[in-house]
Parts: C-alpha cells; structure tokens; sequence
C-alpha cells in the first residue's frame, strides 16, 4: 500500500508569530492515522519546528553543493543535523525565477539521497505546453535524469509531485481526470523503465490550487496519493479539511 501524503508547502509567507501560531494548530490536530502530514515553512524557522511529533518537517529547497563558498545557501547534511528528513525540489518558483536547470535539480535529489533525506521532486508543465499538447514529453523530460541515473532502491525513496505550472496559485485545478492522466502516465513511465512493484510504491502527489472544494475528488483516482498544498495550506482548517480528503 502506497502511502497517503498531504505536504504543505508555506513559501514565502508568515511572520515567525503567525508561523508558530499555524505550527502549534496543525502539531496539536489530530491526523488520520495512515496519512502523513508534512510542513514546509520558510527556511528560517525550519530549526524552532525540527522538533515536531505530529508533523515531518520539510525544506523548500536545498543547495546542490555540499559545503563551502555559497552565500546564502545550506546544504543536504545541515538539514539532516536539525533533524529534517523531507525537502522539495524543482519546485516550478526555483526552475522559473532561479533558472533551475534538470541538471541542478537532480544533484540536490542526490545530495538528498547521499545524506538520508527524501525529496519531494516536482514536475509539471506551462500552460503553453498543455495548450501545444506536449504536457506528457515535457514531464518526461523532467523526469529523464532521475530515471536514468538512480538505482531502484534510490528511486523508491522518492515522493514525486506533479505541478502543472498553470495550476499553482492561479485557482484553476488540472480536472481529476486530466491529473489522473498524468499520475497514470508517471507510475507507468517508470514501470517501464523500472518494474511495476517499484512504480506502486512510490507516492505521487497532485499540486496545483488543490483546496478542501476540490481534493476528495482529486484524492480518489487511482494514482494520486495525496496533495502538495500551496495557499490552502496557509490556514489550518482548510489544511485539516484536505487532510481528511481521502
Ligand atoms: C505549490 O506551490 O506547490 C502549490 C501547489 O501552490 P497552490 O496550492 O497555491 O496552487
């Protein structure tokens, strides 16, 4: 059995007040036992909420190098040493405004692997893409290097996320259906390259102004395991009613 996911990702939003007063509600919530629910505040708070019990804790991001001389940037094992296990990567904000390359973004999944954390490696495409019908090759693509170059035992211990970009704070949401597709065309793509047992293990979570209006529907196909929540995770009650979605 896949695991079930719901990981809010909190951007760049919420003064260290307001974020403890959002961390204290959701650590203190009750959870459905066989969901995992995960945070991702700004990095600057990431060590005061390390200590959570009810809640994993996630990074935004991580560098691709593992020490030294980069301003501003922490690394894979730092975040281990506070405790962290989850960080996203290729987020589409880092791939558009930080000009992520694939290539970046697979050496921060292998800094992540190589120092026992998991990435929530996400993946999507642009309005022009879904418009042009070539949505399927470009989440392809995306995927290409963490395909060709992690072994299985490595690749199962992703959580990969699709995100098509036109879906992300704009409130449009990609029609189950339509999202469903791309979960099937994921799961299966690395079937083909892998083996089934290895694409059933691994969770795929749908992002993309997923909202307690529309993620019971979201969450009942067949291939979507869960949600990475954007604005809707900013609110406790609209997070707990998306946690209680499936
Ligand atoms: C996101 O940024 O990952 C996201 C899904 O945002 P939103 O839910 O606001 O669309």
């Amino acid at each position: 059995m896949r695991k079930k996911i719901v990981a809010g990702n909190w951007k760049m939003n919420l003064n260290k007040l307001d974020a403890v007063e959002l961390f204290k509600s959701l650590e203190s919530s009750v959870y459905p036992p066989d969901v995992e629910v995960i945070i991702a505040p700004p990095s600057i708070y990431l060590d005061s909420f390390s200590n959570a019990s009810n809640l994993k804790i996630a990074s935004q991001d991580v560098s691709q190098n593992s020490n030294g001389a980069y301003t501003g940037e922490f690394s894979s094992e730092m975040l281990f040493s506070i405790n962290l296990r989850f960080a996203i990567v290729g987020h589409s904000e880092r791939r558009v405004f930080h000009n992520e390359s694939d290539e970046m973004i697979f050496n921060k999944v292998k800094s992540l692997l190589n120092n026992g954390l998991t990435p929530i490696f996400c993946c999507g495409e642009s309005l022009d893409d879904r418009n042009n019908g070539i949505q399927f090759d470009v989440v392809n693509s995306q995927l290409s290097n963490i395909l060709n170059n992690l072994s299985s035992s490595d690749l199962e211990k992703l959580i990969i996320a699709y995100e098509p970009v036109w879906a992300i704070g704009t409130g449009l949401t990609a029609e189950p259906s339509d999202a469903q597709a791309m979960h099937s065309y994921i799961r299966n793509t690395i079937a083909n390259k892998f083996t089934t047992k290895t694409s059933e293990q691994i969770s795929i979570l749908y992002g993309g102004s997923c909202k307690p209006a529309n993620s019971k529907e979201l969450f009942s196909m067949k291939d979507i395991d869960g949600g990475l929540i954007g604005g809707a995770s900013l609110d406790s009650n609209s997070f707990l009613a998306i946690v209680n979605s499936f």
